[in-house]
């Protein structure tokens, strides 16, 4: 595949005959725009790109079953300056993240590192969404373990999901804060692997280091499954990931109706001189054109469904 220079690379492997699954990605141009969207603060960039690169990851395995794409979406909330922070991914290979206070900072660890834990915080929540396009989404919560968002994802997949998995994402910025290396990966381990395999996988794990010096030194993807898996792996899929937020005006209102009647009522009544309302998407920062007429429209759609159903509970 002939590489763009505006995606990065994605590939999932089996490996350990069939019983460790994985999933690794440079994911260093979909965090650059990231920081180029958002404006984050350091820490907070390290923050995004570390969510942005577990959603891709861990949609990467989302079966299609409809029309629809399937989604995956993180939601990290750990009472921090950051505040919370979403992203969602689907296997189709975007991801699009934000967080409520981008710009939130603190000073680095004392070894130099950036200090994600500090402005995620660590007194809350991490939830998956997992919405297949059919039926009802599934979520799973577990306690956050540090908002460093790594470990706080393996907590995820052994608590939520029973399987012991190994989770490395990292975002390393430049002298000048822009970014320089990011990426990640994800090692599921399926029922069956003997002790001793699951003790010799974990010793590489710590021996492959930070993604970020092993790409620091021209080591993508493929070179850490080789050496996380010296007995070789299969190769499933290789795919071209990328930020991409994808709205539009249609889904703009339809957000806007999954609000309600309060919320459009506010809009409407916010600025009474104003022939249109500017929504911005939180997501990519595209800006929308409402006209007042549209938003009395959507008022009266969203009166007319609320009328249909208390009838239909009347009958
Ligand atoms: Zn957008």
């Amino acid at each position: 595949m002939a590489e763009s220079p505006r995606t990065d690379e994605l590939i999932r492997a089996l490996a350990l005959g069939g019983r460790a699954r994985v999933v690794a990605a440079d994911t260093r141009r979909t965090v650059e725009e990231l920081w180029r969207i958002h404006a984050p603060s350091p820490p907070m960039t390290a923050a995004l790109g570390r969510a942005a690169t577990g959603a891709l990851l861990l949609s990467a395995a989302l079966e299609k079953r409809t029309h629809r794409e399937p989604t995956l979406t993180l939601e990290i909330d750990g009472g921090g300056p950051g505040g919370r922070i979403l992203a969602t991914a689907s296997p189709a290979g975007w991801v699009r993240a934000t967080a409520a206070h981008p710009e939130a900072d603190a000073p680095s660890r004392p070894d130099g590192k950036l200090n994600v834990g500090a402005v995620v915080g660590s007194a809350g929540a991490l939830a998956v969404t997992r919405d297949l396009g059919a039926g009802q989404p599934y979520r799973g919560v577990v306690d956050l373990v540090s908002g460093e968002i790594g470990e706080d994802l393996a907590r995820y997949l052994l608590e939520s999901e029973q399987t012991p998995s190994a989770v490395g994402v990292g975002v390393r910025l430049n002298g000048d804060a822009t970014v320089g290396q990011a990426g990640g990966y994800v090692i599921q381990l399926l029922p069956g692997v003997p002790d001793d395999e699951a003790e010799a996988l974990s010793g590489r794990v710590r021996e492959l280091g930070m993604v970020t010096d092993r790409l620091r030194e021209g080591l993508g993807p493929d070179a850490w499954l080789a050496r996380l898996f010296p007995e070789g792996y299969e190769l499933l899929a290789r795919q071209a990931v990328e930020f991409r937020c994808g709205c539009s005006a249609d889904r703009v209102e339809r957000a806007l109706k999954l609000l309600g009647e309060g919320e459009v009522t506010r809009l409407i009544e916010e600025k009474p001189d104003e022939p249109s309302i500017e929504l911005t998407c939180g997501f990519c920062h595209a800006r929308y054109e409402v006209p007042r007429g549209d938003l009395e429209r959507l008022r009266e759609e969203i009166r007319a469904e609320a009328r249909e159903r208390s009838g239909q509970h009347g009958s």
